[in-house]
């Protein structure tokens, strides 16, 4: 048997495209300048992890990867290893595609009969009044007390209410906090459960739960014939806001402060993935089909990664934005976990950036805030803070954070409500679930 000689081999690869020849075997869907589908080399849920790289990209373009699985390669590879063809019939299978004739042995190949293949199981939707329900219940919980021991100026303070409000912050009945994660459509998917210390900081002992795996929530949602979808926190606002900036942070807790810092909605949104690994394809999908402009805020130890991630993602829509940890003074110790929200902060806490030594740079068309101020001054409005004991606290933080940031004293300020009773006096909050 002749071997094909390799200026046919080489004619073949030239006109092979991956897009056509993984898109003969099975669904595709663009996703910025990339494809993405089901992985066919592993047991696969979850679009989104399988990458199909056009033609003309630079970085790895014609190709296909799997970040599960890490199966990769072009179109050769992939006949290879979904067809189970030789190398030969891979080359004779395109060339028969491209009309590219390779030589006068018959393609040793049949096509495999058209799997089965069973419906995906229904989205997860939880019922929209369990979560009007839950925020009216109004159970207590640190990471609302901690918020509202914050030395706010009574507008920001104001608008916190506002803030934990739209965003469907509640409480679960065992102290966890709860964090809706509601779609773009207004369709409760899930919900994060945390656990808090009066500090602020969440305890690390304990790793979050999700609402529909509680005992006897389990048995009512029955996650396991669902497929469960993960919204961004926050994702709900979107279509109320249309013409807003998305900015996305890890953290839950990051957004809400930064949204309550920079409350105009209407000009930035302030979502959350949930942490480093959480920034999933399927959840920014309705924002890279938008065309959203949308900026990410890693925490200091995820900027690498986030932009990887962005690479991938390969939407122009899309960038990192980390100038602040250059403009803005971050100490060390603020450790790797330091990010946006920590900034402001320390700022408001009265702790003050040391000059820089050379003028920063603008950020770049920056997503929100006046981060890059540079006479010397905190970039919040002086606090105004009518309350003794909290102009003590924040002395005491001043102090605190002159040496690190360490530990957030506690403020046991009297008066502080839990979410729920703010809530329930919000007259806004019967009109959000009455009529739908
Ligand atoms: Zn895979």
């Amino acid at each position: 048997m002749a071997k094909i000689d390799q200026l046919t081999i080489d004619r073949v690869l030239e006109a092979a495209d991956i897009v056509d020849v993984v898109g003969e075997f099975q669904d595709l869907r663009r996703a910025g300048v990339n494809y993405t589908g089901l992985c066919p080399f592993h047991d696969d849920k979850h679009a989104g992890n399988f990458i199909v790289r056009p033609r003309g990209l630079k970085n790895g373009g014609n190709s296909y990867r799997c970040f599960v699985c890490d199966k990769k390669g072009g179109p050769v590879q992939y006949l290879m290893e979904r067809e189970k063809m030789s190398f030969p019939d891979a080359i004779r299978w395109l060339g028969r595609k491209y009309n590219i004739p390779v030589d006068d042995v018959p393609l040793n190949w049949t096509p495999p009969p058209p799997r089965p293949v069973p419906p995906p199981p229904p989205p997860l939707a939880i019922p929209r009044e369990w979560v009007s329900g839950m925020m009216r219940r109004g159970y207590r919980n640190n990471f609302v007390g901690w918020l509202y021991s914050l030395p706010w100026s009574p507008d920001r303070r104001a608008r916190l209410s506002e803030v934990l409000w739209m965003y469907c912050v509640a409480g679960y009945n065992d102290g966890r906090v709860c964090f809706w994660q509601i779609d773009h459509e207004g369709v409760p998917r899930s919900a994060k459960l945390m656990r808090y210390e009066n500090d602020g900081h969440r305890t690390k002992t304990e790793h979050p739960g999700w609402l529909y795996n509680q005992p006897g929530i389990r048995e009512r949602l029955d996650p396991d014939n669902h497929t469960i979808f993960r919204p961004l926190f926050g994702s709900h606002l979107l279509r109320r806001y249309p013409e807003a900036r998305v900015n996305i942070v890890e953290s839950e807790k990051t957004a809400i402060i930064m949204a309550t810092l920079w409350g105009e909605p209407e000009k930035n949104l302030w979502l959350a993935c949930g942490g480093l690994s959480w920034l999933k394809l399927d959840a920014m999908q309705p924002l890279i089909d938008d065309g959203r402009r949308t900026y990410l805020w890693p925490d200091r130890d995820g900027v690498d990664a986030w932009r990887q991630v962005c690479d991938k993602l390969g939407a122009d829509n899309v960038t990192v934005t980390t100038d602040f940890f250059r403009t803005c003074y971050v100490p060390e110790d603020d450790g790797p976990k330091a990010d946006v929200a920590d900034i402001a902060l320390r700022l408001m806490a009265g702790g003050r950036r040391p000059t820089p030594k050379q003028k920063p740079k603008p950020v770049e068309d920056a997503a929100v805030p006046p981060v890059v101020v540079d006479d010397g001054q905190p970039f919040l409005d002086p606090v105004e803070i009518a309350d003794p004991r909290v102009r003590q606290w924040r002395e005491k933080m001043g102090r605190v954070h002159s040496k690190g940031w360490g530990q957030w004293p506690t403020c046991n300020v009297p008066g502080v409500k839990s979410v729920g009773e703010i809530l329930s006096e919000h007259p806004l909050l019967k009109k959000l679930f009455t009529n739908r």
